[in-house]
């Protein structure tokens, strides 16, 4: 495709404009130099954070288009670019929602979201959109990839929808896995079957757990501790029927969990119940946000009696990403059958809507397909 043919072309994108306010808009594709890209977007996963921005939980105040998980093909790439993100057109490929400089010392660390040139500041999904060329996002048939991107390599058997599981499969991985150090042999409670709950069970399981409890609460619940057991779980409870340290107890005869890993969304009890589960010298992993000040049911003595390790865990990055691709595509879990509701742009706000509690029960998994009608 030559440079003027691009510039005559354009890309269709949703742009949030305010909340709940999503508009169709139609970009001129960008000229591409040496060290950029541009990518055709099959994909992008959605996260709560899609729906919070949507409802204006979030919102940060200006036009833009979100999408912060796509996946999606190397539609044209710079000589520059190719070198450096390691791709070449044709390449199906998950983007970091994060860009690095690859020189600071925070990006020498590994530890990027810490980037001096970026940071926090411009992250795929979140740019204004008067920002050139305006195309920042997954919610659109075409994203800019800016020189400073980072990009994991998609296996070449794993479909679009399916890998767009890259980013919570990658937090599962990094939050059930990594961050605890969970070793063979451990017995590890999951707090919350949504699809990071189940992707932490998957990455626990996957790590040589000896048993894996997924909890969860109430009927909404109910389909999704359903499947869990597909996902690594030996043992699931619904915590407003039964008590999950009495539930592990029974079934493990006796023992707690060396690793609790609370990813629930506005359970302030879950708190409490993780401390319960942790075993003597245990780990709590807290990735699931309350939205409250309130912890009814934790006693912090607890902590010091147990003398439990606590660690927040925030995000992922792109070691975790390439090891979820990686997992994926060896197909040791049923990722491809996790009840997702995949849409084009005309029903993403149904979806949205949906997912943040406010219409039909929402999809385990939420996904947009830019070329879909
Ligand atoms: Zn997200
Ligand atoms: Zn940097």
């Amino acid at each position: 495709m030559t440079a003027t043919a691009r510039r005559t072309e354009r890309a269709r994108a949703l742009v949030l404009e305010a909340p709940r306010r999503l508009t169709e808009r139609a970009f001129p594709l960008p000229d591409i130099g040496d060290d950029d890209a541009l990518l055709r977007v099959e994909a992008c996963g959605l996260c709560g954070t899609d729906h919070e921005e949507f409802t204006g939980e979030l919102f940060p105040g200006y036009a833009f288009v979100p999408g912060h998980e796509s996946i999606g093909v190397i539609e044209h790439i710079g000589p520059r670019a190719a070198a450096r993100f390691g791709v070449q057109a044709g390449d199906r490929v998950a983007v970091e929602v994060f860009l690095s400089c690859r020189e600071c010392d925070a990006c020498s660390r590994g530890e990027y979201r810490r980037c001096v040139r970026h940071g926090l500041k411009d992250m795929y999904g979140f740019v204004p959109v008067d920002h050139a060329p305006g195309l920042w996002g997954g919610y659109a048939q075409f994203q800019y990839l800016a020189p400073d991107s980072m990009l994991c390599p998609v296996p070449a058997s794993l479909d679009p929808v399916t890998a767009t599981m890259f980013n919570p499969l990658g937090a599962g991985i990094r939050w059930g896995v990594t961050v605890p150090g969970t070793k063979p042999g451990d017995v590890v409670a999951v707090l919350g079957p949504g699809v990071r709950g189940l992707s932490v069970s998957a990455a626990a399981k996957h790590a040589g757990a000896a048993f894996v409890m997924v909890t969860g609460h109430g009927a909404r619940d109910a389909p999704r501790l359903a499947i869990a057991r597909e996902f690594g779980a030996d043992l699931t409870v619904d915590v407003a029927v039964d008590d999950p340290v009495r539930a592990l107890r029974d079934a493990t005869g006796g023992a707690l969990a060396d690793v609790v890993v609370d990813v629930t969304a506005k359970a302030p009890a879950a708190f409490g119940q993780a401390i319960r589960l942790a075993k003597p010298g245990g780990t709590v992993v807290v990735a699931g946000t309350r939205g409250s000040s309130g912890t009814p049911g934790f006693e912090p003595d607890h902590v010091v009696y147990k003398e439990l390790r606590v660690l927040g865990a925030l995000g992922v990055d792109a070691v975790a990403y390439a090891q979820a691709l990686e997992l994926l595509a060896a197909n040791v879990f049923p990722f491809d059958s996790l009840p997702c509701r995949a849409v084009g742009f005309a029903d993403t706000d149904t979806l949205l809507r949906d997912m943040a509690g406010e219409g039909e029960p929402p999809p385990v998994r939420g996904v947009i397909v830019p070329d879909r009608p």
